[in-house]
């Protein structure tokens, strides 16, 4: 098993990682690979997918990992009211999200019209702003169906 098992070819996450500036690590092609198969982990699933592939790995350094690859842009920290911090590999689309209040499912929505008007501030108060989060929050299909089935409907 090479250094990078498991990283779809299509992806070059070396070269990802290198792109912002930051020194290709084991540790941190693992993290950006693991968050790219499974977005929307928290940072407990994403270290034992770390581990599953590199054995060693501290719950700091992938902290760690974690806040250099977000500060570098390569990933997307969200955190829904009552979650735990997220993370993403879809970053730069400025997409929204759809929380279900029940089981925690996250999901992405994409921007209705490629422009957000009603993300623009109407008055931004002198701030510079760089970002502004949508969450769309509801409850998943599968909730919905299971509430039906248990109401009996
Ligand atoms: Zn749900
Ligand atoms: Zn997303």
């Amino acid at each position: 098993m090479g250094q990078t098992a498991g990283v779809p070819a299509a992806v070059d996450l070396e070269g990802m990682v290198r792109g912002v500036g930051l020194r290709v690590t084991r540790p941190r092609v693992a993290v950006l690979s693991a968050v790219h198969d499974h977005p929307h982990s928290d940072t407990e699933s994403i270290i034992s997918v770390v581990r599953a592939e590199l054995g060693d790995v501290s719950h700091q350094a992938v902290y760690d990992v974690l806040r250099a690859l977000t500060a570098a842009g390569l990933l997307r920290r969200i955190q829904p009211m009552g979650s735990v911090a997220r993370y993403e590999a879809r970053v730069g689309d400025n997409h929204h999200h759809l929380v279900c209040r029940s089981c925690g499912a996250i999901a992405d929505v994409d921007c209705a019209i490629g422009y957000t008007p009603c993300l623009t501030a109407a008055d931004t108060a002198g701030y510079e702003i760089d970002e502004a989060e949508v969450i769309h929050w509801g409850r998943c299909a599968e909730c919905v169906a299971a509430a039906r089935a248990a109401s009996g409907d």
